[in-house]
């Protein structure tokens, strides 16, 4: 059991694991209150939006359409791994589920087949849309199923969930019955299909390494963003272990002036 993060909380566990974090419109206080229950939240449920187009994705996710009101969830996550923020609290992404599904989730055991829907799981999830058709054959860019571990690490790090294997990340296809998100090849077109189990492997993994974890080296140093009292020095030491190391961030990211660094700002890191 556990109270949600505050607003700026979420956005610092995806931010620590290196996520690039989009806040949209006034999304800390865009939510279904009103309409049931904010936690206490178990997981992290991820979807895909059978839509393409980073902007009109992220505008149908934030709004809803008639017959479901916006937020659609709390963060979409497009195609390059940016996750856009487009609401904060309950959210209309879950709907009903299975409470043996959620029991599984609770105490982070095996998930049983999902057969019920008499759960409300706005109250309880996390939620993230991810930008895809949803056809099975449009591909989700590795960076893209990075983008939902790193976020999804990142809640779980937070929450201290995960430590005996992460099933408090799930799909919505493992929640409610009938539906098949998320689904889909990874990298192209015939690619290895993408599996919740696969995501929860690579939570797990992750998990046993710092939020500043890069896996393989291939993806570089991450990028950090920018918050209040930041200075490149402070920077480097905490992702690099030695601020000395601030000017290789300047140079990396051709500052000019390495004191003009402002809060939001996208720095990319220098591997270690
Ligand atoms: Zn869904």
């Amino acid at each position: 059991m556990a109270q949600p993060l505050s607003f700026e909380a979420f956005l610092d566990a995806m931010r620590d694991e290196g996520v690039t974090v989009k806040v949209v419109g006034n999304a800390k206080n865009h939510n279904r209150k009103g309409h049931g229950a904010w936690g206490p939240v178990h997981g992290v449920m991820i979807h895909h939006t059978v839509t393409q187009g980073t902007d009109n994705s992220v505008e149908l996710c934030r709004t809803g359409h008639m017959t479901l009101p916006g937020p659609l969830c709390h963060g979409v996550i497009d195609k390059a791994g940016v996750v856009h923020v487009v609401g904060y609290g309950r959210a209309n992404h879950a709907g009903l589920g299975d409470d043996d599904v959620l029991r599984a989730v609770i105490a982070e055991g095996k998930l049983p087949a999902v057969n019920e829907a008499n759960t409300d799981g706005n109250s309880r999830f996390y939620g993230f849309e991810c930008i895809n058709l949803g056809n099975n054959s449009d591909p989700w860019p590795e960076a893209q199923v990075e983008a939902i571990v790193r976020a999804s690490a990142g809640l779980l790090r937070r929450h201290k969930w995960g430590k005996d294997g992460p099933t408090s990340v799930i799909g919505h296809k493992e929640w409610q019955p009938g539906k098949i998100d998320p689904r889909g090849p990874i990298g192209k077109k015939g690619g290895t299909a993408l599996t919740m189990d696969a995501i929860r492997k690579r939570v797990a993994e992750r998990l046993k390494h710092p939020a500043s974890w890069s896996p393989g080296g291939s993806t570089g140093g991450g990028t950090y963003t920018v918050r209040k009292g930041d200075t490149l020095w402070s920077i480097a030491q905490a992702k690099l272990g030695s601020g000395a190391r601030n000017t290789e961030i300047a140079k990396l990211n051709g500052l000019k002036d390495p004191a003009a660094i402002s809060v939001g700002q996208t720095l990319k890191l220098p591997t270690k």
